[in-house]
């Protein structure tokens, strides 16, 4: 059964493709090199909303420079949870760096935390990318999934969010239109230090299957052929 990470960052052990994503113009470089030395890595460039603030003021620059090199936008979007936030900063980041991955049809992984509104509002007036948008460890109403897939939405959860009792997050797994589930890590940071980022993304299938009530290798076949569209097809 092959395994595929729809968003991490860069960690030690990486054995399945992987989209790893970077968060500032600091990690750009490296992040584009290992790719370069391991074809398994998708290498996304991104501000992350919790590093606008310290962005230096050329990132532009520099996010153009890379772009060439990148093949996925990511991690980007809107946070209005975290401690400091500044929602204008972010929307003027988040909808430069989509414009981008619009112009160049790339792949995007989207952040949002408390800032679905906001969300909605920019993905409906701004152009997307035609392939469609990635919302990562998505933290919405299962409600809101109808919405957002009519959007061209695809959806990723981690074994972390599942844990016991986690209704909401549970109920967005069902409600996920099966072209459109995508499973991650979100490694390293989501880790505990006895588990391995594989055994990690294999838990989070598992607990995804049984939530769905499909078979793992059904639901393992389904999340190969959802990342290959989203993140390798041109
Ligand atoms: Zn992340």
């Amino acid at each position: 059964m092959k395994l595929y990470d729809a968003h991490s960052h860069p960690h030690a052990a990486l054995s399945h493709p992987v989209v790893l994503n970077g968060t500032c113009p600091a990690d750009w470089p490296q992040l584009l090199k290992l790719a370069h030395q391991e074809p398994q890595i998708i290498p996304a460039i991104g501000l992350h909303p919790w590093q606008v603030n310290e962005a230096p003021s050329d990132w532009q620059a520099s996010f153009l420079k890379h772009i060439t090199a990148a093949r996925a936008i990511g991690e980007i979007g809107l946070d209005q949870w975290v401690d400091g936030y500044d929602i204008q900063r972010q929307q003027y980041a988040f909808i430069w760096q989509l414009r981008q991955a619009a112009t160049h049809n790339l792949p995007v992984s989207i952040h949002c935390l408390k800032a679905l509104d906001p969300l909605l509002g920019i993905l409906k007036a701004q152009p997307c990318p035609s392939r469609g948008i990635h919302l990562h460890a998505y933290s919405g109403s299962a409600e809101q999934v109808a919405q957002l897939a009519q959007l061209g939405a695809y959806f990723s959860f981690h074994a972390a969010q599942l844990s016991n009792n986690a209704k909401k997050a549970s109920a967005a797994v069902r409600a996920v239109p099966a072209d459109r589930l995508l499973i991650e890590t979100d490694a390293p940071d989501t880790l505990k230090t006895s588990t391995s980022p594989t055994e990690f993304l294999l838990n989070g299938y598992q607990r995804i299957a049984k939530l769905r009530e499909v078979a793992v290798e059904a639901l393992a076949q389904q999340v190969a052929d959802n990342f290959t569209r989203y993140f390798i097809d041109d």
